[in-house]
């Protein structure tokens, strides 16, 4: 895993994804903050049971921290929801330092690098799958959270399946995984009602009682 995560951080693949996560300005209230502005690595248990994968990093979320979901609304809705049914020390996720620890869980992204919008494109999702499949080899969870219809399909690809028509709730397996799908707990899900607290904690109870965590 450590031998993985030094060339995760070192990849420049995706020209365009390069060139945004290194340019984008600093929002006025991160002002002075240093931006990670690399490949934003994975965190967790590398033997977890569960593994989270999100679509990407935001911009000013793990492009700027340097770690997956920390630093911004999607983080903070997560946390509040993994703290809930004890896969994590606290219902926040705000920097490196910040004392959080998740237990039997993994987290990760489809895509490592913060895409422009937040859509990555078909070439990026396809240059980055080979780290999640690695990832998936490494780890080899029992249950995997896909969160959002993206990171849903790069899941299956990367697991050398056909993705099942994503809806909130569902799974299926690929041998021994099973993968669940959520909505991703983005601003545009969350502020409208699409997802809530509740929804997902219960895809993330489900994983945790078929992990047996
Ligand atoms: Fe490399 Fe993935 Fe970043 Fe593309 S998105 S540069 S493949 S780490």
């Amino acid at each position: 895993m450590e031998e993985l995560l030094r060339a995760l951080v070192q990849c420049r693949r995706c020209p365009r994804l390069v060139a945004y996560r290194e340019g984008v300005p600093p929002l006025p209230k991160f002002a002075g903050q240093a931006y990670w502005r690399r490949p934003v690595p994975p965190w967790g248990d590398p033997k977890a049971k569960i593994m989270v994968v999100g679509l990407a990093p935001a911009a000013h979320g793990g492009n700027r921290t340097g770690r997956m979901f920390t630093g911004d609304s999607s983080a903070q809705f997560l946390f509040r929801a993994l703290h809930a049914v004890g896969l994590s020390n606290h219902p926040y996720s705000v920097s490196r330092d910040d004392g959080t620890e998740v237990r039997c869980v993994y987290i990760t992204s489809a895509v490592k690098c913060a895409p422009p919008g937040n859509r990555p494109n078909a070439e990026e999702l396809a240059n980055c799958s080979p780290w999640l499949k690695a990832e998936l080899s490494l780890v080899r969870p029992r249950a995997v959270v896909a969160l959002g219809r993206v990171a849903w399909v790069a899941v299956f690809r990367a697991l050398g399946s056909r993705p099942p028509e994503f809806s909130h709730g569902a799974f299926a397996d690929v041998g021994p995984v099973r993968v669940y799908a959520s909505y991703h707990p983005s601003p545009r899900n969350t502020n409208t009602g699409r997802l809530d607290l509740e929804a997902l904690e219960a895809v993330l109870k489900a994983a945790k009682a078929y992990a047996g965590c």
